[in-house]
């Protein structure tokens, strides 16, 4: 096989049809002027601090540590930025460089709807109009997330086709590209599809590692032992994890277990997935033995996604990371843990990573430290709690 260029040596690359390849270049060429372009890095940062909230705070969950007895368990709160998850690091990324491309109209898919309305919200601020392809089906489930959307100024398109659900909504957007090259961003939400979707991504949502390095040296003059992040794309994870690479911080990506890996109800793409492309990359995917992509699960809609960013898929193999398994029902019982304890909700996707900590925390001495990230708040979530659990 001829050697791909691209970052992340076998994974990732552009597969993709030869009507798309101008477009990729352009939005390659102009991304990587303006990644080191001072008013560009400026302008995003004042964003990121006034309107978005950045810094986020690291918040020392003493109640929690406690009750585990053994390492310091430590949260990155993401979950406290404007729209509630890290979504918005990325999305005010990428409408400033589609503002700066000249390009007025904004295109997004959405699945639960999370990356829609941050997609919604960056381009409201920045006067950009904004269309989101979402499948029928996942519009139906997701009713106010769609109403959200709408009141931030979106034009919603409804997708018929196939299974009426996220992968769906990425086809129609696709098309809808290919047709408006001229004013048209494609703004994808994870580090997922092809280069330099997943380089660029991972750039803006490196600023959570950043700070984490930081703040947490500043707290404890040393790097935290552990961190700890949940994947689904995997955005909010390499977010976390790239700028602690160089450091002895140990990386551990959390995935979605489903209903047990003995079973077909999972989402855990790195761990049970094998080589393949989809959405324009090579990276790790559920697939059947003709190459057709499994239908995947998960409690939470974040994680339940049958491909992984490829900068994971290259990590992993290098071993520069691990990536662990929490199912539904850990999942379900770290978010009340963590709202019990220490008053925080986290959404189910980030409860994964904090289910994960508390299994490893108590082997761990008390002078070690685990950093969690809160990807997101646990409020769009508890209507699926109440449900399994009957309480009004
Ligand atoms: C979308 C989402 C995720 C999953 O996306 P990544 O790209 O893997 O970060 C995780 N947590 C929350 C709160 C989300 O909204």
């Amino acid at each position: 096989m001829k050697k791909i260029n691209n970052q992340f040596e076998e994974f990732g690359g552009k597969y993709i049809p030869e009507t798309l390849m101008p477009l990729i270049n352009e939005l390659e060429e102009k991304y990587f002027q303006l990644r080191n372009d001072k008013n560009f890095q400026s302008e995003l940062n004042k964003l990121l601090i006034e309107y978005a909230g950045r810094p986020t705070p690291i918040y020392y969950a003493k109640n929690l540590t406690k009750k585990i007895g053994g390492a310091k368990i430590y949260l990155k709160r993401e979950d406290l930025l404007h729209g509630g998850a890290h979504k918005i690091n990325n999305t005010l990324g990428q409408a400033l460089l589609a503002k700066k491309m000249n390009k007025n109209r904004v295109i997004a898919e959405t699945g639960a709807g999370q990356h829609g309305i941050a997609t919604a919200m960056a381009c409201a601020i920045l006067a950009l109009e904004s269309e989101i392809y979402m499948g029928r089906t996942d519009g139906a489930r997701q009713k106010i997330n769609l109403l959200k959307m709408k009141l931030l100024g979106s034009k919603i398109h409804l997708v018929n086709s196939g299974s009426q659900t996220l992968k769906d909504a990425i086809n129609e957007a696709i098309k809808d590209w290919i047709k408006n090259v001229n004013n048209t961003y494609y703004l994808i939400g994870s580090v997922v599809g092809p280069h330099p979707y997943p380089t660029m991504v991972r750039d803006f949502q490196s600023i959570i590692g950043k700070e984490i390095k930081l703040q947490m040296y500043k707290k404890n003059k040393k790097h935290p032992d552990i961190a700890i992040a949940c994947v689904g794309g995997g955005s909010n994870a390499i977010g976390t994890f790239y700028p602690l690479l160089n450091t002895n911080t140990e990386l551990i990506g959390v995935e979605a277990g489903g209903r047990g890996l003995k079973t077909d109800d999972h989402a855990a793409t790195l761990n049970r997935g094998s080589k393949g492309i989809l959405h324009g990359m090579m990276t790790y995917i559920l697939q059947d033995n003709d190459g057709q992509i499994k239908n995947t699960h998960s409690i939470s809609a974040g994680l339940d996604y049958p491909g992984v960013g490829p900068e994971h898929a290259y990590l992993m193999n290098k071993k520069l990371a691990k990536y662990e398994i929490v199912n539904d029902d850990e999942a379900f019982n770290a978010f009340l843990l963590l709202s019990k304890t220490e008053g925080i909700m986290p959404a189910l996707e980030s409860a994964h990573a904090v289910a994960h900590a508390i299994k490893i925390a108590s082997e761990m001495k008390k002078s070690r430290s685990i950093i969690i990230t809160i990807s997101g708040r646990g409020d769009k979530d508890i209507e699926i709690i109440n449900k399994m659990l009957n309480y009004v």
